[in-house]
């Protein structure tokens, strides 16, 4: 059985101000039964933790380096992260692959050094909408998870998220039976190349999720969770998803 996730990317978003957010959102969550995640801006991490304190609410990093350590002004590595409390990274996210170029190989060799540094790798997929008009949508996500999951991806170390371009920070979602049409290839692709851990590989939803939409996309066959964007930044927005989540089928 794989257990729901609900992770919050706050992005290039958030202050000191924000932290009473989390209080608020780790006060929701205690007793939940549902794992939530909080990635704010890697400045903030330190913060966030803390705040967090003993409950089991996990932070993870927005993106690392491939590398460990070394001459990368800028950079942040696995090892870093993990340092500050993190558990997860999320990697790949199309603002990455469009901001900074990074491509399916870049992906892999961020994500095998998560794992090296004990780090579960959230890692991001999805179509554009020029691709999803194509009708290109599943062979692109095949392609992309083909190349940013390397070997090795198991349950303890891997969460995918499929995230379409266009739905993401746009109000706009897919179908729900778009959705489970994507969430049903992947796990068939997961079965394929990870045979021994495709069921405990969980798959996220992600663009667009707010407390409106939440409960219809979590009732989607393989939707484990979501990846939240800009309504994770409030407890207003956020811990009613973690609720719809909690209630999901
Ligand atoms: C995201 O950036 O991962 C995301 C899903 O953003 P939003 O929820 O704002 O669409």
């Amino acid at each position: 059985m794989r257990r729901k996730l609900a992770a919050g990317n706050w992005k290039m978003n958030g202050s000191r101000a924000s932290l009473t957010e989390v209080d608020r959102i780790v006060a929701a969550a205690v007793g939940l039964g549902i794992d939530v995640l909080l990635c704010p801006p890697a400045t903030h991490l330190v913060w966030v933790r803390e705040r967090i304190g003993r409950e089991g609410i996990r932070t993870g990093g927005q993106d690392c380096h491939p590398e460990h350590h070394g001459a990368h002004t800028g950079d942040i590595s696995a090892a870093h992260l993990a340092d500050v409390g993190a558990t997860h990274v999320i990697l790949g996210h199309s603002e990455r692959r469009l901001d900074h170029g990074e491509t399916d190989a870049l992906v892999a060799a961020k994500v095998r050094a998560a794992w090296a540094a004990d780090l579960t790798a959230v890692i991001c997929v999805g179509e554009t909408l020029a691709e999803r008009r194509a009708g290109d949508t599943l062979e692109v996500i095949a392609r992309q998870v083909e190349g940013s999951v390397p070997a090795g991806a198991a349950g303890h170390n891997t969460v995918i998220a499929y995230e379409p371009v266009w739905a993401i920070g746009t109000g706009l979602t897919p179908s729900e039976a778009e959705i489970a049409e994507v969430h049903a290839a992947l796990r068939a692709q997961l079965h394929r190349r990870f045979p021994a851990e495709a069921e405990a590989i969980r798959l996220l939803y992600g663009g667009s999720v707010k407390p409106g939409n939440a409960a219809a996309i979590f009732a989607v066959p393989q939707v484990d969770g979501a990846l939240v964007g800009g309504a994770s930044l409030r407890a207003d927005d956020f811990v009613p998803i973690l609720a719809a989540l909690d209630a999901a089928p």
